[in-house]
């Protein structure tokens, strides 16, 4: 299949029978592409670094799943803190549908690493190696010789030097940059489990960048999916523009003609397959790589550029494009709310998390003393210190008659440390009414005092 008679019924990525059809965008030069090489260049370190900075001695990005612990830029969670995920989830949500709404696929096209990596160090690497686009399909559709043999074995094991690196600083946002880099230093044989896990995200990495490619965008990304309905007419989209350009060349025999001239270049440079001139697909990302392309054709021919470009469908209409609309209102008023709700809760919360639990043995225990009954209670103190730096807690009772005996006080606390400790509760049994009685206690630390409340229990000596 040509990519001058592309399907009208499929992708163009798929022949009749559902196999791939495997693409081979040419290169291009342009406006837009050497802007995004700059935007690709810097995202591409800002990726591969990100997870190797660190600040006060935390990884800032590290999404420790296995520990259910997670470190954003100066904060800490726990897998309690759901609800403040909940808002920092939704918070990136609404951004995306608010961009997503004015700017179209902006994020495809510009941001996301699968456009990123693929245009930006992949396809870079099968050029250098293998040459451009026609020559890589005349060598594919070709039969096997020694020197196809030696370029795509070369260009494989570049390919997986550049996904072992991909993977590991990918894998450091989610095992931490420490520890991958004593499993990367440490023999196979010594921890053979992360061995294995390096070698099956490397080979991941490297087919999905160096070989599904632009199927995960139409087959897998969920975005890709939702775009159609977070789009309107006046979102900014690639679009050509048909007024301009039909009658196409070649399409029929009337004057005047459109500028279109049917070269077919813009199909030609596309990563998804997609022929702009038939309106909007589901299949592109938005990468702007045609409109570089028919700009370049315009120019050689005298016309002005822009037959394809950033529009919007009310524009192409002959309207005037909305940029405030209801549904840009509504996903503003949405971001704005879950900021607001995540700044709140994260100005409300105790980044030392303190909660008191009943010990697992006995509910209480009763002693005799000259002074009469004595009734104990244990308890179990569960700290999380969230707060960037070691601390101490020192546990106090202002209650009359209650001592409390804590065998480690103060507490000490190192930066990150999950701890529990023991404390017991003594008090006289006329403490109680009907067995029980709400009390509570101070927690201080150079963060603050936090009270809080425990139940006593003890005989009902009515
Ligand atoms: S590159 Fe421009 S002129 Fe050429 S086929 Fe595409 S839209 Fe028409
Ligand atoms: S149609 Fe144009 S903007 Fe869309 S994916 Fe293809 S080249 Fe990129």
């Amino acid at each position: 299949m040509s990519f001058k008679d592309l399907p009208e019924e499929r992708p163009s990525t798929f022949d009749e029978t559902g196999r791939r059809v495997y693409l081979y965008p040419a290169a291009v030069k342009g406006f837009f592409r050497t802007r995004r090489n700059w935007v690709q260049g810097f995202l591409i370190l800002f990726f591969l670094l990100l997870p190797w900075i660190h600040w006060n001695g935390q990884q800032i990005l590290f999404l420790n799943v296995a520990e259910r612990e997670f470190f954003l830029f100066g904060l800490h969670f726990r897998a309690h803190d759901a609800p403040y995920l909940l808002f920092l989830f939704l918070t990136f949500a609404f951004a995306i549908a608010l961009v997503t709404a004015v700017m179209g696929r902006a994020w495809c096209g510009w941001a996301c690493p699968q456009t990123v990596f693929i245009e930006g160090v992949y396809r870079r690497i099968e050029n250098w190696i293998e040459g451009n686009h026609r020559e890589r399909r005349a060598r594919d559709q070709g039969p096997w010789t020694a020197e196809k043999v030696r370029l795509k074995g070369f260009k494989f094991f570049v390919f997986l030097i550049v996904s072992l690196v991909i993977t590991n600083s990918f894998l450091a946002y989610f095992v931490g940059s420490k520890p991958l880099l004593s499993m990367i230093t440490s023999s196979p044989l010594e921890a053979w489990p992360s061995f294995l896990f390096i070698l099956f995200s490397t080979a991941i990495i490297f087919i999905n960048f160096g070989w599904f490619r632009e199927q995960f965008c139409m087959i897998v990304c969920p975005y890709g999916r939702f775009q159609s309905v977070l789009l309107d007419k006046n979102s900014l989209v690639v679009a050509y523009d048909y007024n301009r350009g039909e009658p196409r060349k070649g399409m029929v025999a009337a004057v005047p003609q459109g500028d279109c001239v049917s070269c077919y270049r813009c199909v030609q440079v596309c990563p998804t397959g997609v022929d702009i001139r038939r309106g909007l697909q589901l299949e592109c990302i938005h990468c702007t790589a045609c409109v570089d392309a028919c700009d370049d054709v315009m120019a050689t021919i005298g016309k002005p550029l822009g037959l394809i470009r950033y529009t919007s469908e009310s524009e192409l209409e002959g309207k005037k494009r909305t940029v405030l609309r209801p549904r840009v209102a509504a996903y503003t008023l949405a971001l704005v709310g879950a900021i607001s709700a995540l700044t709140f809760f994260l100005s409300q919360k105790e980044f030392l998390q303190i909660a008191v639990l009943r010990a697992k043995d006995f509910p209480y225990q009763v002693i005799g003393s000259p002074k009469g009954e004595l009734v104990i209670n244990h308890f179990r103190l569960d700290i999380s210190n969230q707060t960037r730096s070691a601390t101490s807690l020192t546990l106090s009772s202002s209650e009359n008659g209650l001592e409390l005996v804590m065998p480690m006080s103060p507490l000490n606390l190192p930066d990150g440390a999950h701890t529990r400790a023991d404390f017991f509760l003594r008090f006289p049994a006329t403490l109680l009414v009907q067995g029980e009685r709400k009390v509570q206690l101070m927690a201080q630390s150079p963060e603050g005092i936090q009270t809080l409340e425990v139940t006593l229990v003890g005989p009902n000596n009515k």
